[in-house]
């Protein structure tokens, strides 16, 4: 069986949560957003390995509260985040165990991935490398000048996904393209930016709709809702 590692990513500041308690430590029926999201991982056969990101200041919290209290047994280190979230992955990267064959990167944040699209990323990645998560835009969505408030085009939507995590890749393949790109200062929003930049294909694997990124306190009410059913 291939050797496969996750890195997920809980080192934001949550800042658009604009509550008092810090977003990874955050609850839903009971149960913190993080412990669901390293739970999906945890129980998949494929994983070998989770390495767990968060600030620096949250790494005990988080080991105690989190992993220790679940039993998550798969995570073999919890490491401190960056600046940016693209630093972070960086951190999480470079704490994967050499023998790691693939990666999975995915967002503390987005606690109701299913085993069915985590399967279907796994296979399709270690077919082709470099894989995303996404589904279809289903409103229209239109560049915007952000000094006139103006639309400037309106991108043809088949040609228009939304993306969501895991974004799984070869590992040594994601840490050279890291490199380049910290070599080169490239600054990204996703991880397949970077494996993009470094000149490699990204093949996308169907998501769900229901993989949503808890950020503001809406898409608490919207994790209620999806839990319920
Ligand atoms: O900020 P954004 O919504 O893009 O964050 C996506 C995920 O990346 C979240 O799970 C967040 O905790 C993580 N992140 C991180 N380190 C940062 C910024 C974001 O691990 N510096």
């Amino acid at each position: 069986m291939k050797k496969i590692a996750a890195v997920i990513v809980a080192g934001g500041s949550g800042k658009r949560m604009g509550t008092a308690i810090k977003k990874q430590f955050i609850k839903l029926r009971d149960k913190e957003v993080l412990a669901y999201t390293i739970e999906a991982f945890n129980k998949l056969e494929e994983i070998s390995e989770i390495i767990v990101v968060t600030g620096e200041e949250d790494i005990q919290k988080v080991e105690k509260e989190i992993i220790q209290a679940y039993r998550l047994n798969k995570v073999s280190k919890v490491v401190a985040g960056g600046k940016e979230r693209q630093d972070s992955v960086h951190n999480g990267l470079m704490a994967v165990a050499g023998e790691m064959e693939y990666v999975m990167i995915h967002d503390g944040a987005r606690p109701f991935i299913s085993e069915e699209v985590l399967r279907r990323a796994i296979d399709k990645t270690i077919e082709c490398k470099a894989t995303i998560v996404a589904v279809p835009v289903k409103d229209t969505i239109k560049v915007i000048n952000p000094e006139t408030q103006i639309v400037e085009t309106t991108p043809s939507r088949e040609m228009l996904w939304s993306v969501q995590t895991p974004q799984s890749f070869d590992k040594e393949l994601l840490k050279a393209a890291y490199k380049e790109a910290n070599e080169k200062g490239l600054q990204v929003t996703d991880d397949s930016m970077i494996v993009e930049a470094y000149g490699k294909q990204v093949a996308v694997v169907l998501g769900e709709y229901t993989n949503i990124k808890i950020t503001t306190p809406e898409d608490l009410v919207v994790g209620e809702s999806i839990l319920n059913n």
